[in-house]
């Protein structure tokens, strides 16, 4: 396909800038060796704070996997200090399945293309370029204000804010409040706009199912085929119903889309869910546990019946509901299966109130006359997790004012992740509102 001229960099609004930079940096996060580390990104942001005049510091739990800590010093560094953080890896990206190359930072059709464009470069532009021109205008924050880039959001933390917390929380030191991603992006209901605040998360459970059995001849009647009762196992996993459970934060929600839709006091939870168009999935996945079998294994040769045979249980459970769902899991798959667990994510949900709730629905209001922040409880995990067990409390919301037909949830992790320039230029102005706040 032919492409317009692509703008020089002085064409191009900073926060724009700023994001095309970060996106032609590949810092594809593959798990493991392939892994393309952070580090050249981490410079590219450090080289901008230095000419601000803002202190960073680097810390790596292994070379090149660089974590980034600025500290914008406010007039009273002993007020409770707000962070804004991003992640400067991203989930790799398949060129052969985009419109445009998935490193170049293309701009067509008024966006800007590229994996990160939303998770999450651009909101380290954003913050960039907001703290970069506030800094031109002479303004200092009453109270410090914590700006950090992490590594390895994409790959479970392990280089990045996980060990950050468990290794430095100094480097958080008064830090009550954060902001970062999960939320901030506009839905349209009935033709007014919302904006998703993510104020929870859900927690995970990575668990192996494991069915054991007596190995033998494949030509002989099988004494104990472990397959055939793996395959029950996740056949009873798939039929799970989990009830619905309303949290705070769902609770709320659903009454203000309710509201939203003007829709009567009897609709149920899953239709006022579905008022929020694209963004229903993600609003629904938040009203109940969800469980997914992602992986079955089992046997090594055609004419060998095996010994074992495993499956992978992908769960995702409300807050609260830790112990309940896995006994859940546990008591349908019977005591015959083994139920180990992989790994574990805490679920969390905050309060929809305080200080910076409280300021970010303020500007919203002024920025966009008409439009509300509703609380959300997001499905997946961030860097808010982590940091959450040092007692920082955590909110989702990088502002993107979108089309009312833009299907942005699809683009987390998806093929032609793009974001819209003006969406940027919006978030980067409702960044610098908060910051002026601080
Ligand atoms: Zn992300």
């Amino acid at each position: 396909m032919s492409l317009a001229p692509q703008p020089a960099d002085s064409e191009l609004a900073d926060v724009a800038r700023i994001l095309r930079d970060l996106i032609r940096i590949d810092t594809s996060n593959h798990g493991g060796d392939l892994t393309r580390p952070e580090e050249p990104a981490a410079d590219y942001v450090q080289a901008i704070l230095d000419d601000l005049g803002i202190p960073s510091t680097r810390y790596e739990r292994a070379p090149g996997r660089t974590n980034l800590v600025a500290r914008w010093a406010g007039v009273d560094s002993t007020l409770p200090a707000l962070m804004l953080h991003a992640h400067l890896d991203v989930v790799p990206a398949d060129p052969t399945t985009w419109t445009h190359p998935p490193f170049d930072g293309v701009i067509d059709d008024g966006m800007l293309w590229g994996r990160g464009a939303i998770d999450m470069k651009d909101f380290a532009a954003m913050m960039l370029a907001a703290v970069r021109r506030l800094v031109a205008e002479g303004f200092q924050p009453q109270r410090d204000v914590v700006l950090t880039f992490f590594a390895d959001e994409e790959g479970g933390t392990e280089f990045g804010s996980e060990w950050m917390a468990a290794e430095h929380p100094e480097a958080f030191a008064g830090v009550d409040t954060a902001i970062s991603e999960g939320g901030g992006y506009s839905i349209t209901v009935d033709g007014q706009r919302a904006y998703l605040m993510n104020t929870g998360e859900k927690g995970a459970y990575w668990l192996e199912l494991v069915a054991r059995g007596v190995s033998g001849h494949g030509s002989l009647p099988a004494i104990d085929n472990p397959t055939l009762r793996i395959a029950e196992a996740v056949r009873a996993v798939g039929a799970i119903e989990w009830p619905l459970v309303m949290t705070d934060t769902t609770a709320t929600l659903l009454e203000r889309l309710r509201e939203l839709a003007g829709l009567p006091a009897s609709a149920t939870p899953e239709e006022l869910a579905l008022v929020a168009g694209p963004s229903a999935t993600r609003i629904r996945a938040g009203l109940r546990d969800v469980s997914n079998v992602t992986k079955i294994a089992a046997g090594y040769k055609e004419n060998v019946v095996p010994e074992t045979a495993t499956a992978v249980v992908d769960l995702r459970f409300i807050p609260g509901r830790e112990d309940a769902a896995l006994a859940h899991v546990r008591s349908v798959v019977g005591p015959e299966i083994e139920v180990r667990v992989l790994m574990e994510l805490d679920a969390f949900e905050t309060p929809f109130e305080g200080r910076v709730a409280e300021q970010v629905q303020a500007i919203i209001a002024e920025v966009d006359p008409g439009a509300v922040v509703l609380p959300h409880l997001i499905p997946g995990g961030t860097d808010a997790k982590p940091l959450r067990r040092i007692g920082i409390r955590g909110y989702g919301f990088i502002p993107l004012r979108l089309p009312a037909d833009f299907a942005f949830p699809r683009m987390f992790h998806g093929v032609d992740e793009r974001v819209p320039l003006d969406a940027l230029d919006f978030g980067e102005d409702v960044v610098r509102r908060l910051l002026t706040q601080q």
